[in-house]
Order: structure tokens, then sequence, then C-alpha cells
């Protein structure tokens, strides 16, 4: 494939690499995206995904909010995929900084990642909105398997009656200033910054890129993006391949 000579030699050469990820990179794990011909935006639901997954809806519609969550966001089962385990491998050889991702799966920890930036959150972590009351995973789809046993509504409710909210970041809510500070610091200071598996259609995550002042600019991605004519190399390609031919 057309530049991975090239890339493998700027890893060989850095121990600064930053990368910076989307959905994109937890599809060869089986999660569906939300821009691919085959991701979420071009299956039919009542309302477009982007509705779905607002503060507002969540607020107003939470039993459907959580039909769709429950059947395309927490997924069961999906493991770490190529690109995740040497992302990982190369953190642990001093290679690689930090992930930046505006995935909410938790796969680059299950790969073995420290430094992970979650940029829009987690499935992984779920508090109730009235005592604060934490849940992991297993926590909430227990909570969703005895919503939906009942019948009724599908929302998630916690020992105390209050309502079960995913710690993720929902259209209308802002990011977490701490972690938006750390991500600008990683790029500014990265010598490598890969970007790949992303639209770089959500802001002000898509925004962060900005921030790089280095020449490796480095674009994997299976479609075009805004930023390939800054890229410094363009690679059209699975990320997973791509990362573990490096
Ligand atoms: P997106 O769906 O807008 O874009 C994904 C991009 O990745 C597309 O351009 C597609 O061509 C490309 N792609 C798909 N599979 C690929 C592969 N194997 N290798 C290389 N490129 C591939 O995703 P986005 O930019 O991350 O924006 C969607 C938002 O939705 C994000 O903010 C994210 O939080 C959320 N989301 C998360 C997950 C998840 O956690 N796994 C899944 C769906 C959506």
């Amino acid at each position: 494939m057309e530049g991975i000579e090239t890339l493998k030699k700027w890893v060989e050469e850095s121990n600064n690499i930053v990368f910076f990820g989307g959905a994109g990179v937890s599809t060869e794990s089986g999660i569906p995206d939300f821009r691919s011909v085959d991701g979420l935006y071009n299956q039919k639901y009542d309302y477009p995904p982007e509705t779905i997954l607002s503060h507002t809806f969540f607020m107003r519609k939470t039993s459907e909010f959580y039909r769709f969550y429950k059947d395309k966001l927490l997924l069961e089962g999906a493991k770490p995929n190529k690109a995740h385990l040497k992302l990982a491998e190369w953190e642990a050889e001093g290679k690689l900084k930090a992930v930046i991702t505006q995935n909410i799966d938790g796969l680059h920890q299950a790969a073995g990642s420290k430094e992970v930036m979650e940029l829009h959150g987690s499935v992984q972590r779920n508090y109730c909105m009235q005592c604060g009351e934490f849940y992991d995973f297993e926590g909430i789809k227990e909570k969703l398997d005895e919503a939906s046993k009942n019948g009724g509504e599908l929302i998630p409710r916690c020992k105390c009656g209050g309502i079960i909210k995913p710690d993720v970041v929902l259209y209308e809510e802002g990011l977490d200033g701490r972690t938006m500070e750390k991500s600008v610091q990683y790029i500014s200071n990265a010598d490598v910054l890969i970007i790949a598996g992303t639209s770089l259609a959500v802001y002000p995550a898509a925004g962060l890129i900005d921030y790089y002042r280095g020449k490796k600019l480095v674009v994997i991605n299976l479609q075009p993006t805004p930023r390939d004519k800054y890229a410094n190399l363009c690679i059209c390609g699975k990320v997973g391949e791509v990362l573990s031919q490096c």
C-alpha cells in the first residue's frame, strides 16, 4: 500500500507520536461508525442519530434513546483490533505519548493503552442522575435488561429510583475542559500526528488537530477527509491493516 514505508520510517524514528482517532478505528472490531455507507447514518430510524444522541432527546425521550443506545453503542463482546493493539504496543515501547479518541467504546484501554483522552466519554461509566451512584458496563446492561423484562419503558433505574445516564458527551453537551487541555498539549508538542478513522465532522473535537505544528501529519482513512490537503502523508486503507504493517 502506498505510503506505508514512509509511515514505518517516521514511526521508527519517533518517540513522540500522538494518535487522534474516531469511530473508524473500531469498525474492524465490529462496531459500526456513523458516516460509512453501512454506518448508522445510512440506516433508517424514526430520528437521525444526531437527534437521538442529543441531551434534549435523552431528557425527553429517554426510553427511545436507550433503545438506540443499547442496540448500536452498548455492544457486548467487542474486542480490540490490530489498530488498538499496535497503539498500545507503541506506548509501551515509549514511542507513543497519547491516544486521543472520539470513541466511547473503551477498546483502547482494553488493548492496554494507558494515556487515553476520551473526548466524548465512555460507555464503561454510568451514573445515577439523582444520587450519583456509579454503574459499570455490566451494571447498566443489567438495569436495561430488568427494564425490558418489565415490558414497559426501556429506562435503567438506580436503586434510589433515579435514572442512570451514561458518561458520554451527548450533542448539546460540553466536553471536559481538562481532557481538552491535555489533548491540546499532546498535539501541539507531537512530532508525528496520526489521524485515523474519522470523518473530522464533529466539532470541537476535530478542531484540536489545528494545534499540530509539526511536519509529519498522517491521515489514514477509507474515505477522503477535509484535512487530506494539509496532510504530509495520506493513506487510503483500513487503519488496523495499515498500522499492523508498521
Ligand atoms: P464517522 O462515522 O463520522 O467517520 C468514520 C470515518 O472512518 C469515515 O470517514 C470512514 O470512511 C472511516 N473508516 C471506517 N472504517 C475504517 C477503517 N477500518 N479504517 C480507516 N477508516 C475507516 O466517525 P467520527 O468522525 O468518529 O464521528 C462520529 C462520532 O460518533 C464520534 O464523535 C464518536 O464519538 C461517535 N461514535 C463512536 C463509536 C465508537 O465508540 N466506536 C461508534 C460510532 C460513533
